[in-house]
């Protein structure tokens, strides 16, 4: 539960500063064409009155170029870290030995789960990542990666912070997928309880949790997790690439890869994109 991002706010705030951006846009290029006598014989009566009622375009008198804003996510410096990698399966004593996981010790990586038909989590997690990454930078967002192939093995839950804390991000997520049981359904956010980043990047971790939250389960329609969690939001206390980060950080299941209704979803390249567009989102809202 979090009074600070409500289900309702994130709906009302993202939507309407869409739409506001959207008539401000054709508004100004509407404005530039009639003043340049481009007018549209396929404009009705309707989308006149629209027009009319949008602001003016800035520039000189006269002016044919129609403004154009800075990106929404400008300047921004984001982390996506792509859960597991290819080559953990091939590798397991590499990826087994111990690093430090913010006061104590844990496995380098893991192998991540798979689904019944074998689509492994690796693989899902890294694909969403490309999507996600050409979405924030079509909105102007530094993007830095932990890892950028399928194939390699690890880096290690630590070193994935660490690329956090060196970038100074203004926030991070880890994607991942779940392993849960068979009859769990739904997706969920962990968050971190303590974090080398003190307790501002907690508060901040704890609502960008929410704002990931709201705008996953809104934009994918899965419900959140029905066998882990408070409603979508999963706090902890074990989890190094969260409790080693200094700036703010979570990690999204995105559903649960041993649940058939789940695993179905997952593995459609149309909904991945479902995913990448719901994240390209909470990123907007929780950095405007
Ligand atoms: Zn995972």
């Amino acid at each position: 539960m979090c009074a600070a991002s409500p289900r309702g706010r994130y709906r009302v705030g993202y939507g309407s500063r869409v739409i506001g951006k959207r008539i401000g846009w054709v508004a100004a290029v509407a404005a530039a064409l009639l003043a340049a006598g481009c007018g549209s014989d396929h404009h009705t009566p309707g989308h006149a009155r629209h027009v009319a009622a949008g602001p003016e375009p800035s520039g000189t008198a006269g002016s044919t170029r129609a403004p154009s804003p800075a990106p929404a996510l400008h300047g921004r410096v984001i982390v996506v870290d792509a859960g597991h990698n290819g080559g953990n399966f091939q590798h397991t004593r590499q990826i087994d030995r111990l690093v430090d996981a913010g006061g104590f010790r844990k496995e380098c990586d893991t192998t991540g789960t798979e689904t019944a038909a074998g689509y492994e989590e690796a693989a899902f997690t890294f694909d969403v990542t490309k999507r996600l990454t050409a979405l924030l930078r079509a909105d102007g967002a530094r993007v830095v990666l932990t890892r950028h192939d399928n194939h390699s093995v690890g880096p290690c839950v630590n070193e994935r912070a660490a690329v956090g804390n060196k970038a100074h991000a203004d926030a991070a997520l880890s994607i991942h997928a779940d392993g849960g049981p068979a009859d769990g359904h739904g997706f969920h956010v962990m968050y971190p309880a303590t974090m080398s980043g003190g307790k501002k990047a907690q508060a901040a971790s704890h609502r960008l949790a929410a704002t990931v939250r709201d705008a996953y389960r809104h934009g994918t329609g899965l419900p959140a997790a029905d066998y882990i969690g408070t409603d979508g939001l999963n706090r902890r206390t074990d989890m190094a690439g969260l409790n080693l980060s200094t700036v703010p950080k979570v990690l999204l299941e995105c559903g649960n890869m041993r649940n058939g209704r789940d695993a179905a979803k997952l593995s459609s390249p149309t909904f991945r994109q479902r995913i990448a567009v719901s994240l390209d989102a909470a990123f907007r809202d929780y950095l405007s």
